[in-house]
């Protein structure tokens, strides 16, 4: 009989382009860290920004991953397929008067100080209802004064007091789609998702994912978040900063500047793809990880 497992990890690329060496560092620690613990390791492709994604970039990135070595349990779930799931779960929050309908534009939040991530901390012009005339255009989650904090693997304790910060966030955007936050945490309590690795680029976002969570009463996994690859400019590595397609470089050495970058020391004269998962799998330890949230890539990417 197979042992009930607890942990269930797994990666979660955004199809806009090849993978590169930032996506590779954050597959390769999440698979790492699922394998070491017997665990299971999936994937999903959040293409819920459909038109910033391609059913190629999708298919690309198996491909590369495949050709990598890495190997995944069940079916990828696929996010552009789930809005009715999204749907359902903004219904959860609007019935339990969570939700809110916003007609902000962004020029009217033009003067509002920017949270983390870059958008305007909403200063709750709608939030008590529609003024007078003005149509939804988005829908909002109310956040009160929520403090969250929790304890990254990685990067240790965080709080984030969520209305100062960030204020209350989009779940429904005015053009239609559901925002990532919602169809992320939606993604991780239906996969059944115990613990999430991925970029600090992440961090940020994480208190409004558990907060969520909390919302929808469903349950907080555990997180752990690595160090985001930069370019030679300090840039982070993406699609925008042109970064290089891990397909231009042979599958074990890109494995092996993965490794090296997330603090693991494997040892010269590992030829191939199999003998450097082999390695990985036996010696992969998440404490040897750089406490920073980025770093350096090497210079050949
Ligand atoms: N899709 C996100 C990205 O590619 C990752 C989201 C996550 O791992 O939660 O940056």
């Amino acid at each position: 009989m197979k042992e009930f497992n607890p942990y269930r990890g797994r990666f979660a690329p955004s199809p806009t382009g090849p993978l590169h060496f930032g996506s590779l560092v954050a597959a390769l620690g999440s698979c790492l860290e699922a394998r070491a613990h017997g665990g299971e390791w999936l994937l999903r492709m959040e293409d819920v920004d459909t038109p910033r994604c391609s059913p190629e970039a999708a298919a690309g990135i198996l491909r590369t991953l495949d050709r990598l070595g890495f190997e995944w349990d069940g079916e990828v779930m696929v996010q552009s397929r789930r809005t009715a799931r999204y749907g359902e779960l903004l219904e959860q929050l609007k019935a339990a008067h969570l939700a809110y309908p916003c007609a902000c534009t962004r020029r009217e939040l033009a003067d509002s100080a920017p949270a983390p991530d870059g958008a305007a901390i909403y200063p709750g012009t709608c939030r008590d209802g529609l003024p007078p005339g003005k149509a939804a255009r988005a829908w909002r989650l109310r956040v009160g004064d929520a403090v969250v904090a929790f304890d990254d693997a990685v990067q240790g304790l965080q709080s984030q007091r969520l209305g100062a910060e960030v204020g209350d966030f989009v779940l429904l955007r005015a053009d239609g789609y559901f925002a990532y936050q919602l169809a992320v945490v939606a993604d991780d309590a239906d996969q059944g998702i115990t613990h999430v690795v991925r970029g600090a680029d992440l961090l940020d976002s994480t208190p409004r994912q558990i907060h969520l969570q909390t919302c929808l009463g469903t349950a907080t996994p555990a997180y752990a978040h690595l160090p985001v690859a930069l370019n030679a400019q300090g840039e982070k590595l993406s699609k925008q900063t042109l970064a290089a397609a891990a397909d231009g470089v042979a599958p074990a050495s890109a494995l092996l500047a993965a490794l090296r970058f997330l603090g693991q020391a494997p040892p010269d004269g590992l030829a191939d793809v199999a003998a450097v998962w082999a390695w990985a799998l036996e010696n992969w330890r998440l404490e040897n990880v750089p406490r920073a949230r980025a770093l350096r890539a090497p210079p050949a990417w």
